[in-house]
């Protein structure tokens, strides 16, 4: 499945704020009314592989209680994780997405008859790394189910999955937890200082901001505001920045750039209304308009090169050509000196 256990997962599941979302479709599996194909669906690191956990649990549990027992022999079997109908279909090691060749084979398994004679489940964990080949090979398994057999899908991209998958699956939102709500929960996980910036950094997604606390982001967000604050240079070294950024995490330093970009905005739009005169941002006399158009269009750079950099771009290129905007931007304002002065 993956390097957490199923138990990990399971109690991850029961946080909170996914309460509501958790009785409904306990209440669906009771009520026999749960649809044969659910997308799991919110920002990455919201709980969706988490809740697919829970509810495969649930499916599995022989004893139909509307909470998994924890104690019946498939119960026994899911928790050790080695349950025979059930499938967890995700990215190889070495990968960089699911193959076609895992949901053929997937598909094949689901031929046979169930193993305890009760539920098959499979959890297709993301979804939305499958490429189009993948997902035709998934769309036979949709419209052709086999017997009581479920399928959890989760994703993170809405805009990754067809419109032929997502119209064939009951798609769930999964919520986010207030900020308050999560850096509570994160602080009972491991005691420690700013989680609230880990939680900005994972767009208030907490089981992201937990991972990001393991993979020690920290330094890289030290790092990216050196790049872009006091000691950055304009213009910047545009190919060694690419270049150590394409190396690692790529995406992160994405997510990380869209935060900021959308931060200065935000910050300029308030100084710019005369709402926040004393704010730390004041924009030229003229030019505001330009200025904060041509920084919206660069978000949406940015947030496009999000939605195009797990696939097979050069994503060197990508970070040389918003480096060459973004400077060009930012000289082209006087925002900067006083952004310096903020991040000091
Ligand atoms: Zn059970």
């Amino acid at each position: 499945m993956s390097d957490i256990t199923v138990e990990a997962r399971l109690v991850r599941a029961a946080v909170a704020w996914l309460a509501d979302l958790r009785e409904r479709l306990a209440d669906a599996v009771r009520t026999g009314r749960l649809p044969h194909a659910v997308l799991l669906l919110g920002p990455e690191g919201a709980g969706q592989a988490e809740l697919a956990c829970w509810l495969a649990g649930l499916l599995l549990c022989e004893r139909d209680a509307g909470a998994a027992c924890g104690d019946c022999v498939s119960c026994r079997l899911f928790l050790a994780g080695t349950h025979p109908d059930c499938h967890w279909v995700g990215i190889e090691a070495d990968a960089s997405a699911i193959r076609v060749e895992q949901i053929r084979d997937l598909a094949g398994s689901l031929e046979t008859r169930s193993f305890r004679g009760h539920r098959k489940v499979v959890v297709i964990d993301p979804a939305d790394s499958m490429n189009i080949s993948s997902f035709n090979a998934l769309l036979k398994t949709l419209e052709e189910p086999s017997e009581n057999t479920y399928l959890l899908l989760t994703a993170s991209r809405r805009d990754r999955l067809p419109a032929t998958i997502r119209s064939r699956c009951s798609c769930q939102q999964l919520p986010l937890p207030t900020p308050a709500q999560a850096v509570a929960w994160l602080q009972l996980q491991q005691s420690r200082d700013g989680w609230a910036r880990l939680l900005e950094l994972a767009q208030g997604a907490p089981f992201l901001a937990l991972n990001y606390a393991s993979s020690g982001l920290e330094a890289l967000d030290a790092d990216m505001q050196e790049a872009l604050g006091p000691a950055g240079k304009v213009p910047f070294d545009v190919l060694g920045l690419a270049d150590a950024w394409r190396a690692d995490r790529p995406e992160v330093r994405l997510a990380w750039l869209e935060l900021w970009l959308t931060e200065l905005l935000r910050e300029a739009a308030w100084s710019s209304d005369g709402v926040n005169n004393n704010r730390r941002y004041r924009l030229p006399a003229d030019g505001d308009r330009t200025i904060i158009t041509r920084g919206y269009r660069l978000l949406d750079a940015l947030r496009e090169a999000r939605g195009r950099i797990g696939g097979s771009l050069n994503v060197q290129l990508l970070f040389e050509n918003l480096l060459v905007d973004l400077a060009e931007w930012m000289r082209s304002n006087s925002w900067r000196a006083h952004s310096n002065q903020s991040r000091t």
